[in-house]
């Protein structure tokens, strides 16, 4: 179910893969799987195939015939993958595999920590993330299979809190929106839809959003009391939700900072964060692409998805690592930069449809978190 090849505690930019089910809806109009775990680790996608190596050697695709989704390689082509979930994969598999736990930590510790979801519209991203829709208002509910990775994350955080019971700990959490390049507050609703500016600060270690509304988080309830409001308010006044949000990013921030008593009466302070990150739809970036727009016009439809793309594939690759970086070039790079680079860690989660209607997408999700690697 789960295939996992990694060594986490190296890589600051960890890929995985999550592939969804068929829906019901594509199984009525007849669509069919053509994404496939034909056992021994393989993955096969159509006319795309390749092999799984079990821990040690990376994940790999063999691409031996591009024409369908118009390539212009038709060399094999070698992708790499930290752990792919397959369709019957469960929310807290999610959890318990993908590496979270491991940035959750990282983040209590002081790290700067980053988890987005990547893929196209419909491909899972909100439900890895948050679960369906019908789960906001879930503080009465105690447990659903369908929690997300966030909710789930809450728990282990405030499990993890509570075992240092010497290390006081406070917690603070905002909730933004960027869409077409301009930052929109999920929490202050008396603000709602009225730009904030980012900016660069030292005393901030660099970028941050002037105005936004963080909420101390004391308990539990509070952070999933922030996922809900940004979840309510993302779809407040929408006429087209699906339209909306498959061209919005959205970023839950939580900020953890502590501080442990030392000999003398000396304390060490550290201040780490885990943004979680439900990104636009992917198909944006090819639509972009595909047209011919320059930047300018990606700016308009999805810059962001561009840029974070071209920083990550730099980030990733030893020999352009130390060279310039394009954070400055989009708002959710700019906001994403502590975490991408220096002593943060990035989880990647690449969202993929099963179904042959979405072939071309699925493929192209797989060489963008494939370039991340
Ligand atoms: P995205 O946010 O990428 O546009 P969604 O998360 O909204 O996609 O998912 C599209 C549809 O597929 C939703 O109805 C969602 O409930 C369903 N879905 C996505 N992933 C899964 C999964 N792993 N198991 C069951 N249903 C899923
Ligand atoms: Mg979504």
């Amino acid at each position: 179910k789960i295939t996992t090849n990694y060594n986490q505690n190296e890589d600051n930019i960890n890929v995985v893969v999550r592939v969804r089910p068929l829906s019901k809806k594509e199984m009525q109009r007849g669509d069919t799987q053509i994404v496939d775990f034909p056992g021994n680790g393989q993955i096969m996608v159509g006319d795309y195939w390749g092999n799984v190596h079990l821990l040690g050697s990376p994940i790999w695709f063999q691409v031996d015939h591009c024409a369908r989704t118009g390539s212009d390689s038709h060399k094999p082509k070698r992708f790499s993958y930290n752990v792919v979930f397959e369709p019957g994969a469960t929310q807290e598999d999610v959890l318990q595999f993908s590496g979270m736990k491991r940035l959750i930590s990282m983040a209590i510790e002081g790290f700067r920590c980053t988890c987005f979801c990547y893929g196209q519209t419909g491909s899972g991203k909100t439900h890895t993330l948050t679960g369906p829709p019908g789960l906001i208002g879930t503080r009465t509910v105690p447990y659903s299979e369908n929690h997300g990775l966030i909710f789930r994350s809450f728990q282990y955080l405030f499990q993890q809190i509570q075992l240092q019971s010497d290390t006081h700990f406070v917690l603070k959490a905002s909730y933004l929106e960027i869409y077409n390049e301009k930052v929109i507050d999920l929490l202050n609703s008396g603000s709602l839809r009225k730009p904030l500016a980012v900016r660069w600060s030292k005393k901030a270690c660099g970028f941050f959003v002037e105005n936004l509304f963080t909420v101390d988080c004391e308990e539990l309830d509070d952070l999933i009391a922030v996922l809900e409001e940004g979840l309510r308010n993302r779809s407040i006044g929408r006429h087209n939700m699906n339209d909306y949000s498959s061209r919005s990013h959205t970023i839950l921030t939580v900020h953890i900072s502590s501080e442990l008593p030392a000999e003398n009466g000396v304390f060490i302070s550290r201040t780490g964060k885990i943004n979680f990150v439900d990104l636009a739809g992917s198909e944006m970036t090819k639509k972009t692409q595909s047209q011919g727009k320059m930047l300018e016009e990606a700016n308009n439809i999805n810059k962001s998805l561009m840029v974070l793309g071209y920083c990550i594939a730099t980030l990733s690759d030893p020999k352009k690592r130390s060279s310039h970086i394009p954070y400055r070039d989009s708002k959710l790079t700019k906001l994403l930069a502590d975490s991408l680079a220096g002593n943060g860690a990035t989880l990647m989660i690449a969202c993929i449809s099963p179904a042959k209607s979405n072939a071309c997408e699925t493929v192209n999700t797989l060489r963008y978190a494939a370039r991340a690697k």
